[in-house]
């Protein structure tokens, strides 16, 4: 197919916005393509070259295109600047620019193909290192010399990817569908296992629908993932599922599915990208826990204090999202693993067997340990166990729960957001701004390079009624390592093995100490907790409140005394403060 006629469909979809007349151009476009066309076209279409977990992506830079469009036009890179400054988009500058020019400019006028745009646009992508930058800029002046001028507007605007045309995935499915006359299930279910609508197009035009149905599940080719609906009362979910569900703790971080075949290990993130090289720690755990030859997992990677244990929130994952030092990340910034479905093993594809049978396989397959380990997981039919399960994973850093539908048809929908799975998510509530002034009452011993100190603090407010301290968190951040030997040095003649009388704690430190050190903390909020005494009952019959994400500022507040420290009326009043922001309502609300 000539270039200009893909151009000029392209024309076409850009003057409507609506999907169905989309959908009926692209249908259009379809019929008039070759197999391998069709692959091509599905993929420039949607301003990329290859599917995702290829990695390799046009973009390149606009000052780049500038030049190649000087080469070709001979006018001023200022003045193309310029133009762009006032039109926002150099694929109409170029456009502008050759039209003006065209008279002026003896071309070879043979016309530009599609395979061939193509197959420049991949060089282009691929140049790399010493003098990539100049081969880039050859390459595409190259294009653009024998490029009319509309079609020089959507090569600028592919190389710069900036395709602006709104088409999206699902409607290339619609229209390959259409141009079947039906099968929209099928190729959606192929799209969703192979993440290929290049692959998805061709198959549909050489074999058919039948053809589209045989694409599966293969190891080393990410699996769009299955998501989850939401919901915000418990009673509702249990409804929703039957009255029955499996809750799981909803683990604040990244999504991984891991394929494995043989030795070879591939982490895929999301979105499908290849991330295996931003972790070498977890193809190293993985290597050594997962006793399958072949399969295809998924879990959550978690970023927690080497020197605590204790989970972190997930921007701390932020840095591993790096090309260099990338060990360095992995020993600073390290990842627990928490395993919730298994899509293939060992030849056997497992998405379509109901939930519990999956995770039971996918126990089989773990050789767990602390940081390497299924989701913590329960049955749940009761609106009250679900709370109180939501208000423990709160507790222990996570975002909330994620409660999955266990019925014969709770299969592992890929690539869909639907009723299998509900998230139950604590509604995010403004950050605390003030410190708190927090009494230390016990302590825990570190662990790795903290073993032998003191690494975590149980921490109280004071009861100023009925005289006591209840704890309100476990603070294992903030502190450095003076800190913690300045800690060790002075709790440890205030260590006692029994409670002290004064303190009031569900908890069980390693050891205890005499309430007397206060220390300036600032946490995220204050939520509701099944493991604090502070404020027990107050909210709910069955609950404390804790400070979530807690975090020793690096004041020691010498100048207070245990009585002086912020107090549990203060805690309370500040959960309140907190749900009148949440518009709405929600988990969290006192019943
Ligand atoms: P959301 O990103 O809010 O739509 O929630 C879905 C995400 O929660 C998934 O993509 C996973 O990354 C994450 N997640 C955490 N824990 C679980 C779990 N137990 N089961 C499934 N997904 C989980």
């Amino acid at each position: 197919m000539d270039f200009s006629r893909l151009v000029s469909y392209y024309e076409r979809l850009e003057a409507t916005t609506k999907r169905l007349e989309m959908r009926d151009i692209l249908t259009e476009l379809f019929a008039e393509a070759e197999p391998r066309e069709a692959s091509r076209i599905a993929y420039l279409t949607l301003g990329e070259l290859y599917p995702a977990y290829v990695g390799v992506e046009l973009g390149m830079a606009e000052k780049l295109a500038i030049r190649a469009l000087k080469m070709v036009t001979g006018i001023d890179e200022g003045k193309i600047e310029e133009s762009l400054r006032k039109t926002g988009d150099l694929g109409l500058v170029a456009e502008k620019l050759l039209s003006s020019k065209k008279t002026q400019m003896t071309l070879s006028l043979e016309p530009l193909t599609v395979e061939r745009v193509y197959s420049q646009l991949e060089r282009i992508a691929k140049f790399t290192g010493e003098g990539a930058m100049e081969m880039k800029v050859k390459t595409l002046s190259g294009l653009l010399a024998q490029a009319s001028p509309k079609e020089a507007k959507y090569l600028i605007r592919l190389v710069t990817g900036n395709m602006r045309m709104g088409v999206a995935d699902m409607t290339l499915i619609d229209a390959l569908a259409a141009l079947k006359g039906g099968g929209k299930e099928e190729i959606e279910r192929a799209y969703n296992l192979c993440s290929d609508i290049g692959l998805v197009a061709s198959t549909v035009k050489e074999h058919g629908v039948e053809g589209v149905a045989k694409i599966g599940l293969r190891v080393g080719i990410p699996v769009r993932p299955m998501l989850a609906e939401r919901l915000t009362s418990a009673q509702e979910i249990l409804e929703k599922l039957g009255n029955t569900g499996f809750a799981e703790y909803k683990y604040d971080g990244e999504r991984m599915q891991i394929h494995k075949a043989d030795s070879e290990l591939m982490i895929f993130s999301r979105r499908q990208e290849n991330i295996t090289s931003q972790f070498p720690d977890v193809v190293e755990m993985c290597r050594r826990g997962l006793a399958a030859r072949e399969a295809i997992v998924e879990c959550e990677a978690v970023a927690y204090d080497p020197e605590t244990g204790d989970m972190l929130p997930f921007q701390e994952l932020m840095h591993r999202r790096r090309k260099y030092d990338v060990e360095k990340a992995a020993q600073l910034y390290p990842v627990s693993l928490f395993f919730f479905d298994a899509l293939y093993i060992d030849g056997e594809p497992l998405i379509d067997l109901p939930l519990l049978e999956r995770r039971k396989r996918l126990s089989q397959v773990l050789e767990s340990s602390d940081n390497f380990r299924l989701t913590e997981g329960i049955m749940v039919s009761d609106p009250d166990s679900l709370d109180r399960f939501m208000l423990k994973a709160v507790e222990e850093g996570c975002e909330g729960v994620m409660v999955k539908d266990i019925s014969p048809k709770s299969i592992y929908r890929a690539g869909a957001r639907g009723w299998l799975w509900i998230k139950y998510k604590r509604s995010y509530v403004s950050k605390l701004t003030d410190t708190l002034d927090l009494v230390v009452v016990g302590a825990f011993y570190g662990k790795g390079r903290r073993s032998g100190r003191i690494g975590t603090l149980l921490m109280a407010v004071y009861d100023d009624e009925a005289d006591v301290f209840r704890t309100v968190c476990k603070v294992g951040t903030g502190f450095k390592d003076e800190d913690l030997e300045h800690l060790t040095q002075t709790l440890t003649p205030l260590a006692q093995k029994q409670k002290p009388a004064r303190v009031e704690s569900i908890m069980e430190p390693d050891i205890w100490t005499r309430p007397e050190m206060v220390l300036e903390i600032v946490g995220d909020e204050i939520t509701l907790s099944p493991i604090h005494t502070c404020g027990w009952g107050a909210i709910r019959s069955d609950a404390g409140l804790a400070v979530r994400f807690p975090r020793f500022t690096g004041r020691y507040r010498s100048d207070k005394s245990p009585e002086d420290a912020t107090t549990v009326n203060e805690i309370i009043e500040l959960y309140k403060s907190q749900l009148k922001v949440i518009a709405g309502g929600g988990e969290g609300e006192p019943t």
